[in-house]
């Protein structure tokens, strides 16, 4: 199945939309009452897909990230593939849905895009078990962009700033519940150009361990993210391109790129 957030468009001139659960049936959207990882039922209203706005699919209460996931990706900013997994936070305050734009920062002269397989919490878990089965704990997969800051990135030495602006976490376009994570194909382009390409069975921790793993650290909600590291190919981002992610049996996160605001 295929959850979304949407607003309708249009639906009134004063009062601002407002945001919506969805489930994708085709080219309509039919509202669902409440977040799709709780006790959601079918709403009685649909509207054609070409006339809702979708927003993130998720408000998260944290997004955890996992850092050098792919050994291309370690190789090529010059790092070791670490010895166990390594995480980090991103604000929840950085997320934007598709469409909208990411804006530049006048801190940075280097942004640079990643593009990750998301994965979203279904239900808490803590403290889970070698037997567990992480996968279960999953509601669904979503495509991320993990928008960073390098230059910062290395000058502050931790990732908080850099990974941390406002807009530097594009989410979307829906979440997918029925997919098996273990050799999807991720990809970024930007301008229709081609920039990253991997497939999430080079990860050096895979989807169900990376689960189990943060489990140990913090307890997971429903509706919490994990981007899970991005492949080789990361680059720059300038005012005016529009970047692409894309995972296989998802579909595409499309973002335009803003100058800073002044
Ligand atoms: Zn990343």
């Amino acid at each position: 199945m295929k959850f979304c957030r949407f607003s309708p468009i249009g639906s009134s001139s004063t009062q601002p939309a407002s945001a919506l659960y969805g489930l994708l049936e085709g080219d309509r959207v039919r509202d669902v009452t409440g977040p799709p990882w709780s006790a959601w039922s079918e709403g009685s209203r649909s509207w054609p897909a070409a006339e809702v706005r979708l927003l993130a699919p998720v408000e998260p209460g944290k997004i955890v990230c996992v850092g050098r996931n792919y050994a291309a990706h370690a190789a090529e900013l010059g790092n070791e593939v670490p010895k166990e997994p390594l995480i980090f936070l991103k604000p929840p305050s950085a997320i934007i849905g598709p469409g909208e734009p990411i804006v530049l920062t006048p801190q940075s002269q280097r942004v640079e895009h990643e593009g990750e397989l998301a994965l979203i919490v279904g239900k808490r878990c803590s403290q889970l078990k070698d037997s567990d089965d992480a996968l279960s704990y999953l509601f669904g997969y979503s495509c991320l962009n993990d928008v960073t800051a390098r230059d910062l990135q290395k000058s502050d030495v931790q990732f908080t700033r850099a990974k941390g602006f406002d807009t530097f976490c594009p989410v979307g376009p829906h979440i997918e519940t029925e997919l098996d994570p273990a050799d999807l194909l991720v990809e970024t382009h930007v301008n229709g150009a081609s920039r990253q390409s991997g497939r999430t069975s080079l990860m050096t921790y895979p989807v169900a361990l990376l689960v189990r793993w943060i489990s140990r650290v913090m307890t997971l909600f429903p509706g919490d993210l994990i981007a899970t590291g991005t492949p080789a190919g990361v680059g720059p981002l300038v005012a005016g391109d529009v970047v692409e992610i894309s995972v296989g049996g998802v579909g595409v996160l499309r973002n335009p790129v803003q100058a800073p605001h002044t």
